[in-house]
């Protein structure tokens, strides 16, 4: 069982990327994932349309495809809330912040809402982070871990390896932290479930193309029953998802 805790569908015009639905679910088929989390880039034009196009997905493909919230922090209060109850209604397993993307650092009053968001609808926090620092560094993930203890975290690219230490360490420090790998290096995949176990470790790809590099980097190092939780387990127990 494969869990790919980290994809998206439609374009971004921050990264310039677009993943289509057949471009997606080739590349699970292709690979022998049986389950993604997706949700929306953070430059996506309108993440609500997004988010509708993964709501009929998940239909289409029930046990498959989850929804994650990814939605702009700066929109309305109002607003804001209104879409992520609709998304939550709709089944959705989570929330997403990129403090570089959504250019919405996490100490900023409009982050606050993507927290107490989690908080009220018992979701867990995506936070990227890597690519576009300072405000992506992991460290950033500390205060609001804190302050939000009953919220869970996952720190996604867990620093995209240049910032890895400090990923490690944040998850060290809280127990709600955890660690999704993508653009990580094997070795320091292996650190992290040596010092943190592989309850706290996750396996994402972030694109595609990613899915099968990605999934090689724990194949080449960890055991049978290491792989079962880094590449499943811990994304069910931490989205909830159905078993
Ligand atoms: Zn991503």
């Amino acid at each position: 069982m494969i869990i790919d805790s980290h994809e998206h569908l439609g374009d971004c015009y921050v990264y310039d990327h677009s993943v289509s639905e057949e471009g997606l679910l080739g590349a699970l088929n292709k690979n022998g994932v049986d389950g993604a989390l997706v949700f929306p880039f953070p430059g996506a034009a309108d993440a609500p349309a997004v988010h509708n196009d993964i709501a009929a997905l998940a239909k289409k493909y029930p046990g498959r495809i989850y929804g994650v919230v990814s939605l702009n922090p700066h929109r309305s209060p109002d607003e804001f809330d209104r879409e992520v109850k609709r998304c939550v209604d709709m089944g959705f397993k989570g929330i997403k912040i990129h403090p570089f993307g959504h250019a919405c650092p996490l100490g900023a009053r409009d982050a606050q809402k993507v927290f107490v968001a989690a908080r009220t609808y018992g979701i867990p926090v995506i936070v990227h982070t890597g690519l576009g620092v300072p405000y992506t560094l992991p460290s950033v993930v500390m205060q609001p871990a804190r302050q939000y203890p009953e919220v869970t975290f996952v720190i996604a690219h867990a620093g995209a390896y240049i910032y890895s230490a400090e990923a490690l360490l944040v998850a060290q420090e809280c127990p709600n932290v955890y660690l999704e790998t993508s653009w990580c290096s094997a070795h320091r995949i292996r650190e992290f479930v040596e010092k943190l176990g592989p309850e706290r470790v996750m396996f994402g790809s972030d694109i595609p193309i990613n899915i099968e590099s990605e999934l090689a980097k724990y194949r080449s190092m960890l055991p049978d029953e290491t792989l079962k939780c880094c590449f499943a387990e811990t994304a069910r127990s931490v989205f909830k998802l159905p078993s």
